[in-house]
């Protein structure tokens, strides 16, 4: 497949100039690609539209873990998770040089275009991949209407949009993205290897920031195929001139920002390009339209720091995609009226406000200088610290203290 070629579904007898399905996904990042499987695997007829065949080199999530790979096995995506990442299980968390606590528990480490090939590669009809841009949508109470830049139309009961950050073409609807916070934080993505070609002594670990002035939230550091990758998570002016020292000098940057980390690493070096991204915190307006419907970061952006973006995505890929949708094609029409349920779903709006509320928190936990903040920064690395030291005296004996409280 190459960029620009329509390619065609089995929905689309071959030469038609419209293609007519029962759901149009567009944009294939995880969000639609996710979406368009599971629908699929379900019997219905889906058509993914994207831009590009292929998933670019661009930074984005690259580690999976916790509460998020619950969502992938329920889904059905864990093995094919587990099939092209990186696993590990335990990370070494450090502050100041100290190691605050050990995290433990299965993570993968894996580039966001192989994430996005693998959710790909599990559509049971991989000709139902499209690849075109979709350059206007037509809505109503019945049936949808895209137009591809090809020149082609695809009809569909159903519209996702999936479409990421990219807004232009929900303007053209009225929806509208309602900026909450600009150049929120910002993010380096690199891979690192240790000078002398040696292994580094953990599996993986994060390194907390020093000092608020910084505006260092953490360093998190964990495998993936070509190398130990870097994930730097800052809050602070993305025109401050350290964003080009980090760009230009990458190592002695890191090391002046985190110099706890020096004793870790050892001498190492940066082995392929620094990628940056700085991160404006939106949600959509205008919403609301019949037979139209926003998933992942077409309808929220989220704050990589915080590391929501994939959680909120797979709520709303799970509760649309199992819930939703197949009730409303069960009946005819697409009204407002059934849109409406997707967004007042009781899990999506606990998902998204949660987004919310970690990407605040994060930001003054690591910037915030007065003194409520510094002492509350304080109480979180010390009772975190507390709890490792306990839970290696005691192993297990503060899980069964929580659990008798609970009782
Ligand atoms: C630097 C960075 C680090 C991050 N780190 C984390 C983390 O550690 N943990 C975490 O949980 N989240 C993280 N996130 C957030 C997470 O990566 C995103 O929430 C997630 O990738 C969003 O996926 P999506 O499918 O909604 O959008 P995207 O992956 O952006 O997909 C959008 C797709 O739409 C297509 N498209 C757009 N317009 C059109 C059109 N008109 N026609 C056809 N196709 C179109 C594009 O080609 C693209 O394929 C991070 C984000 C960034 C930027």
């Amino acid at each position: 497949m190459t960029m620009g070629r329509t390619v065609t579904a089995s929905i689309d007898p071959v030469g038609s100039a419209t293609i007519a399905t029962d759901i149009a996904i567009v944009g294939g990042g995880l969000a639609g690609s996710l979406a368009a499987a599971v629908l699929a695997r379900a019997g219905h007829r889906v058509a993914l539209v994207d831009k590009r065949a292929v998933y670019p080199d661009e930074f984005r999530v690259e580690k999976i873990g916790g509460p998020q790979l619950d969502a992938f096995r329920r889904l059905g995506f864990i093995r094919g998770l587990a099939s092209v990442a990186c696993p590990y299980d335990r990370v070494l968390n450090i502050r100041e040089g100290k190691v605050v606590d050990v995290s433990v528990g299965q993570a993968y480490g894996l580039p966001y275009a192989d994430l996005v090939a693998m959710a790909r590669s599990q559509l049971s009809d991989p000709s139902s991949l499209i690849v075109d841009e979709v350059t206007a949508i037509s809505s109503s109470d019945d049936i949808q209407h895209l137009e591809l830049a090809s020149g082609r139309h695809v009809t569909a009961r159903l519209v996702v949009l999936a479409t990421g950050m990219a807004g232009a073409l929900g303007y053209k609807l009225g929806i509208r993205r309602r900026l909450l916070a600009a150049g929120h934080s910002v993010s380096f993505g690199f891979t690192i290897a240790r000078s002398d070609g040696a292994p580094f002594d953990f599996e993986a670990l994060t390194c907390y920031g020093e000092r608020t002035a910084d505006g260092v939230d953490y360093l998190s550091l964990f495998p993936v195929r070509s190398g130990m990758r870097a994930n730097l998570f800052m809050f602070r002016d993305p025109t401050d001139p350290i964003m080009r020292e980090l760009r230009r000098d990458t190592e002695a940057t890191v090391l002046r920002l985190l110099p706890g980390l020096h004793t870790y690493l050892g001498d190492f070096r940066v082995i392929d390009r620094i990628q940056n991204w700085v991160m404006d915190l939106s949600v959509v307006e205008g919403h609301l339209q019949p037979g139209i419907v926003l998933i992942g970061d077409a309808f929220q952006t989220n704050c990589p720091a915080a590391g929501t973006g994939v959680a909120r995505l797979l709520v709303d890929v799970e509760r649309l995609c199992t819930e939703h949708a197949p009730r409303w094609l069960s009946t005819p029409g697409m009204s407002r009226q059934k849109i409406s349920e997707f967004y007042a779903d009781r899990d999506k709006l606990a998902a998204d406000q949660q987004s919310l509320k970690m990407a605040r928190f994060r930001q003054a936990l690591t910037s915030r200088d007065d003194i409520g903040w510094d002492v509350r920064r304080r109480l979180h690395f010390l009772r975190r610290s507390l709890t490792h030291r306990v839970d290696q005296m005691r192993p297990g004996w503060l899980a069964q203290v929580r659990s008798a409280l609970r009782a």
